[in-house]
Formats: structure tokens, C-alpha cells, sequence
């Protein structure tokens, strides 16, 4: 029996007359991501997208389904007749494994095609029969079955299955415009990209480097958080800001209290340069408030007003716990612990400032060449595609 792939998408049904254009975007995406995976039909109706794939790469595929944003659900069905005979027959070839292990079940029938000579309470008796012939230790639970029998029957035939697998959900990469994520090596920032990412933007990475006091492998940390971050939207493009330069200028000429916001307020400047660069109207971070000092109200406050790009901080109000919960969950976690240094740890005061007031930190920048350490900073970026 033949296994096709049913993709299920959720708020993209809301758009109204928008809608064509965020299923093809989405159709779009999911070519890409089953680049490799043999030759297959797609193609969309009645708010699901069909694909019809080579059999043996059918799970290779739900794989990377899952990774797909706008995808919230996969249903893999057997493609039957449309016709009750066809669903008797289909029973132990397409659901035995489940069933001969199962105790309980229930079946559900969707009738999408209003024409069919059953309707849906019917579909549902004439199939649990079916089920209690050929299994006949099974008992039917409503309530909490084991296994529940799917029967949709649909404009050109019927399907049989066995329930959906959550997806990534969330609106398809690329209709949600283009954003810059700082993403440093911690847990944070690539959950914050995650997060955004999953709302339909499509985003870029910059990353500021502090060589020798970071090292080659922090940078290597970061690209493989880039890479497994970046699955999800396509890929990902990092660029790797050399900031060794900065941060001693800073080290050497500020109050010590005042290192880490001024060292933010130009990780915002030079990440607003390099966005317009790269057309991204909003820079991302993996701020969360009260964290750390430098994320203090009154510090952010500081730090946003380096830039005039909307800045999105999607963490803002969630609890570390909440954070790592989600960081495991995108498998980005176990990179994120790996102890190497961020150039933020390099150089931290003692008794960071958590009250900073604006005039202060800016008259603190103001004793650097601004302009000159940005402009040498940009020039110096090193861009990776992943
Ligand atoms: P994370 O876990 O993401 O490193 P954090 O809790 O360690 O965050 P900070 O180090 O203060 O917090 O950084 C706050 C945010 O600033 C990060 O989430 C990230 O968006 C950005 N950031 C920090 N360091 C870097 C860096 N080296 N390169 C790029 N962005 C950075
Ligand atoms: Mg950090």
C-alpha cells in the first residue's frame, strides 16, 4: 500500500486573501527542505498540502518536515479507493502493526466530500466492524483508546491513518521579512532566533569575536548553533564581527562600571550597520528580563537607544527554566553548555552598573573614536553561509 504525506498548516488559513501567497511560499520552503529526498508530487487542496513521495524516502521526509516552519502537522496516510470495500480491505495491511499491539481504540471519520453515499457516524460503525473482524481482541474506548482509526474520506480518495505528528508550526520562512540575530554562544540567543525564526522571518546571524581572548572554537560553537538553528529557516548567514580592537579600546578609556553597556551599545550600532546592509528591518536578541545586569530595565533601556531598528527580544519575559525547556526541545542546548568563553565573560567588571543613566554611558562611548572603531569593525566582517 502506497504512503503519501499530508501537511498540515494552522493560522495561515486565517489570512483571507493573502492566504495563496503564504501556501506558496510554504510549498516553496518544503521543496527545498526535501531537497535530496528522491522525486515526489506536490501539490495543495482543501487546506492541506499532498505530497506524494518515493517510498522509501517517506521517512526521511517527516523528518524534515517537522523542521519546517508553517508545517504544524504531518498526517502520513494510505491512499485508498474511495469506497467502504476499499477501507475493509485496507485495515491489516495499513494499520495492522499498530493494531495487533494495541488493547483499545476508536475510529473518526472525516467526510470532506459531501457526495459519498456514507456519512461520517456511518464511516465510523462499518469501519470499527471492520477492525473488531480482523482484530478481534480489540475493544472500543472513545474516550482513550490506543490507537484511533482515521478514515477521510476526500475529493479524489480515501485515506486511512493512525493520527498527526506535530510539526514546527508557526508561519513559513520568508513571509515575516528579514531580521539580524545577535547570536553569541550561550543558550539564549539561539532560542530568541528560534522563536522569531518561527514567526515567518527570515533571518541572518551576526556574531562579534574577540580573538585571542576568544577562541577558535567558541567561533566554531557559534557556527554549529547557527547550523542547527538555521535548519529550520533554510539555512542561515553568519557574520563574524572582529571585536578585539573594541573592547580594549573600551577596557582602556571607560569606567570600568560602565564596560558592558557601552560594549552592548556597540554590538547594536554594528549590528544595525550590517542589517541595512543586508536589508533586515529588526535586529533579535536573546535578552531576558533581569537576567544578568546588563539586562536590567534601566540597561536595556541604554542599549536600545543605540540603534533606531526596532529590536526584538522574544525572551523578555520568560524565565530561564522556560528558556532551557526550549533550547533542549530545538537540540541546541547541549552546544550552548559547551564551556568555551563569549567575548561579554572576557571582559566584565566587578560591579557592573544595574541603574545606568543614558548621558552617563554615552558621555563613557564618547570618550572612543566611535565612528572610526565601527566603520573598521564593519569592514573587517568575515560572512559564513551555512
Ligand atoms: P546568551 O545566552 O544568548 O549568550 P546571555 O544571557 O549570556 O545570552 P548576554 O551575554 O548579556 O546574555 O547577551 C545578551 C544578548 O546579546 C545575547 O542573547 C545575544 O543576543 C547578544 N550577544 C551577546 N554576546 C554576543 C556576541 N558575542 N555576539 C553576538 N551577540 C551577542
Ligand atoms: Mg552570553
Amino acid at each position: 500500500m502506497e504512503r503519501i504525506i499530508l501537511v498540515r498548516y494552522g493560522e495561515i488559513i486565517l489570512k483571507g486573501l493573502n492566504r495563496p501567497i503564504f501556501e506558496d511560499v510554504l510549498v516553496r520552503n518544503i521543496k527545498r527542505a526535501l531537497d535530496g529526498c528522491g522525486s515526489f508530487d506536490i501539490r495543495k487542496s482543501q487546506a492541506t498540502i499532498y505530497i506524494e513521495p518515493e517510498q522509501e524516502y517517506v521517512d526521511e521526509i517527516i523528518t524534515r518536515l517537522k523542521k519546517v516552519f508553517g508545517v504544524v502537522f504531518i498526517v502520513v496516510a494510505y491512499k485508498i479507493e474511495k469506497s467502504m470495500e476499499a477501507v475493509r480491505n485496507g485495515i491489516v495491511p495499513c494499520l495492522g502493526d499498530q493494531l495487533r499491539t494495541a488493547r483499545t481504540f476508536k475510529v473518526e471519520a472525516k467526510r470532506s466530500d459531501k457526495k459519498f453515499h456514507l456519512k461520517s457516524p456511518q464511516i465510523c460503525k462499518e469501519t470499527g466492524g471492520y477492525v473488531l473482524d480482523a482484530f478481534p481482541h480489540l475493544k472500543v474506548d472513545v474516550h482513550n483508546p490506543d490507537v484511533t482509526v482515521y478514515v477521510e474520506i476526500r475529493d479524489q480518495n480515501a485515506f486511512l491513518h493512525t493520527g498527526r505528528i506535530k510539526a514546527a508550526g508557526g508561519l513559513p520562512t520568508g513571509t515575516g521579512g528579514r531580521g539580524m540575530l545577535l547570536l553569541s554562544g550561550g543558550i539564549d540567543s539561539p532560542v530568541a532566533g528560534y522563536l522569531i525564526g518561527r514567526r515567518g522571518v527570515e533571518l541572518e546571524a551576526v556574531h562579534f569575536f574577540s580573538y585571542p581572548y576568544t577562541s577558535e572554537r567558541a567561533k566554531d560553537k557559534v557556527l554549529k548553533l547557527a547550523s542547527i538553528t538555521g535548519q529550520y529557516m533554510g539555512g542561515m548567514k553568519v557574520h563574524i564581527v572582529p571585536f578585539t580592537d573594541i573592547q580594549l579600546a573600551i577596557r582602556d578609556k571607560c569606567p570600568e562600571e560602565h564596560l558592558t553597556l557601552v560594549m552592548r551599545r556597540f554590538m547594536m550600532q554594528i549590528s544595525e550597520r550590517i542589517a541595512r546592509k543586508r536589508n533586515c528591518g529588526a535586529l533579535v536578541t536573546g535578552e531576558s528580563l533581569g537576567q544578568v545586569a546588563s539586562q536590567t530595565l534601566a540597561a536595556l533601556a541604554v542599549t536600545n537607544e543605540a540603534t533606531t531598528l526596532p529590536v526584538f527580544r522574544p525572551l523578555i519575559g520568560m524565565d530561564k527554566d522556560d528558556i532551557v525547556a526550549i533550547a533542549r526541545q530545538i537540540d541546541t542546548f547541549e552546544t550552548s553548555i559547551l564551556p568555551y568563553e563569549d567575548c561579554c565573560t572576557v571582559f566584565t567588571p566587578k560591579h557592573p552598573t544595574t541603574k545606568p543613566i543614558l548621558e552617563k554611558i554615552q558621555k563613557s562611548q564618547a570618550l572612543l573614536d566611535v565612528e572610526p572603531l565601527i566603520q573598521a569593525a564593519v569592514d573587517g566582517v568575515e560572512t559564513i553561509t551555512l
